[in-house]
């Protein structure tokens, strides 16, 4: 996908631009709030550098995207984050459109990759992109073998009878990459294909969790023989020797612009500004991956993870950002959800 050439350019030093902000000395400098819709291992890797980089102490929740969305909505009249950092980029883009977030314009934006600009655009400058992440499933190989199936490849092989009650997927109110893969299969399969897609994968879902990537740890740990996910969610498991395998589907696959943006009413206004300018420098963004995060980060500069999987080397899907992050189609296809996939007997 031409748009993914950038990942194919392989990868690039990390230059040491996070040292300004290493050198501050450790002091009381005030506080931040900070929303992280990343693992917990990486939101609190970031949030304990930043304090200790710049003396600005870090109170830190973890939330999946849609709860993150539904909090700065439900808190609107009365902020009390400072700055949202990471989950997928479409309900970033709706609290964009809702005014709930600020328009910012970063320094280090001119080392950032287009397509975290574009997300950047997209937003009205409110919102801006810190990595990207493919979408797929993991399975678990003993499962798959103990039940003769074939491994699975494509999204279509996730229907097979044999797998009923054996797949796991985020619930998509709550998790930004079960929202992303409602919005893939519309787009890869269109909309009416898609939600019979997603209502006959329905039959074979045991569970919808609140997080996104619970079903790889599931499907790590043969609790389930599927769990789609981000694929770098089931690398984890993978690298560190659990039975489960990473797919990128073979119909051709969606994937997230993981983001980044400040909560209007901020009260730490100038500390989130702070937090956003580090967030974005090659030192910051080097901590995903020993905290187990194999993103493709979006500063040019950053190296990218070896265990992050090539996107280049998938089918990818042309995600329409701007369509499928706006509040009304979003909020339109969340219902539908609701009422035709959800709601459906098994
Ligand atoms: N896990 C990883 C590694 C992610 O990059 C993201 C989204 O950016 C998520 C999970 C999303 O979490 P959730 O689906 O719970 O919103």
């Amino acid at each position: 996908m031409q748009g993914f050439q950038w990942l194919r350019t392989g990868v690039l030093a990390a230059l040491a631009s996070g040292a300004a902000f290493a050198a501050v000395p450790a002091q009381a400098q005030g506080a931040l709030v900070m929303y992280c819709g990343v693992q917990e291992e990486w939101c609190r890797a970031m949030s304990t550098a930043f304090e200790r980089d710049t003396g600005i102490k870090v109170a830190m929740t973890r939330k999946s995207a849609g709860e993150i969305y539904a909090q700065l909505k439900a808190e609107s009249a009365n902020p009390r984050g400072d700055i949202w950092w990471g989950g997928t980029g479409d309900p970033h883009l709706q609290a964009a459109e809702e005014g709930l977030t600020l328009e910012y314009e970063s320094p280090v934006n001119k080392d950032l990759h287009d397509w975290a600009l574009s997300q950047w655009k997209a937003a009205q400058k409110r919102s801006v992109g810190i990595y990207a992440g493919a979408l797929g499933f993991g399975f678990n190989t003993q499962q798959i073998k103990q039940k003769g199936l074939n491994e699975p490849k494509c999204w279509a092989d996730l229907l097979d009878p044999k797998l009923k009650d054996d797949v796991q997927v985020a619930d998509p109110n709550s998790s930004g990459t079960a929202y992303n893969l409602l919005a893939t299969v519309v787009q890869l399969m269109g909309e009416e294909k898609g939600f019979d897609y997603l209502k006959k994968l329905h039959k074979n879902v045991s569970q919808y969790t609140k997080s996104g990537a619970a079903p790889a740890k599931a499907a790590s740990l043969g609790e389930t023989a599927v769990g789609i996910v981000f694929i770098h969610d089931a690398v984890v498991f993978a690298v560190q020797g659990d039975p489960i395998k990473a797919v990128a589907p073979c119909e051709g696959t969606g994937y997230e612009i993981g983001s980044m943006s400040i909560i209007k009413g901020a009260r730490n206004l100038d500390n989130a500004k702070k937090f956003y300018d580090w967030a974005l420098t090659p030192a910051a963004q080097a901590l995903a991956a020993p905290a187990k995060s194999y993103q493709v980060p979006s500063n040019k500069n950053s190296t990218v993870p070896p265990q992050a999987p090539k996107m280049s080397e998938m089918k990818m899907i042309d995600y329409d950002f701007v369509k499928y992050g706006s509040s009304a189609e979003r909020t339109r296809l969340l219902t539908k959800w609701d009422k035709e996939v959800k709601a459906l007997p098994k």
